[in-house]
């Protein structure tokens, strides 16, 4: 079996979470076989030593981008940075917000998390609509920082974010893809 096939056995599908119609793609089985777990970040972690890829920094969104992001990170010997949703961080931040189904939401960061020059990887276990990404590119970006590549596990392309997030001008890493 080739490892997309193996990694997207170990996503579980919900119905009707958290609300009736949607099917949730639960990534908690990866994380929890070592094994699995240990494929999955190799993935990601192959892929951004190579020296064109390489980030300074990796930025992880809330919740999930912190456990996939901090572990990638650590592996390539590089910070990680969370960008939280609003009224989490201490310190002083920066604010986008965006447009949800129903409603808005805002993420934040703090001002010093990165700086002009710095290279991040911006990463989420899920893209959907892709405003989420797109708000953690936009913070990033409002600090003058520039990111090399917008990372998750699962697309789903029938909803048009990483189309969207890709006709913005970045490039996106996704290892499986959900109809
Ligand atoms: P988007 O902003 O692209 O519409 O939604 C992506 C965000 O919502 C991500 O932060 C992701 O964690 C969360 N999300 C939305 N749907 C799902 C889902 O089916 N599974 C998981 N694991 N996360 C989801």
């Amino acid at each position: 079996m080739n490892v997309i096939d193996y990694l997207r056995q170990h996503i579980r599908t919900v119905p009707d979470w958290p609300s009736p119609g949607v099917q949730f793609r639960d990534i908690t089985p990866l994380l929890q076989n070592p094994r699995v777990f240990r494929v999955l970040i190799d993935q990601f972690v192959h892929r951004y030593m190579a020296p064109d890829l390489r980030p300074d920094v990796v930025a992880g969104i809330d919740a999930r981008g912190f456990i996939l992001g901090a572990v990638i990170a650590y592996e390539l010997n590089i910070g990680f940075v969370p960008i939280r949703k609003k009224g989490k961080l201490p310190f002083a931040t920066v604010s986008e917000e965006y447009e949800l189904e129903y409603g808005s939401a805002t993420v934040e960061i703090h001002t010093d998390a990165v700086g002009p020059g710095d290279t991040v990887l911006l990463i989420d276990d899920l893209i959907a609509t892709g405003g989420t990404m797109m708000a953690g590119k936009r913070l990033l970006e409002k600090l003058g920082a520039s990111v090399v590549e917008g990372a998750a596990i699962v697309d789903l392309p029938e909803l048009g974010g990483s189309q969207m997030l890709r006709e913005s001008g970045l490039p996106l890493f996704t290892l499986v893809d959900f109809a």
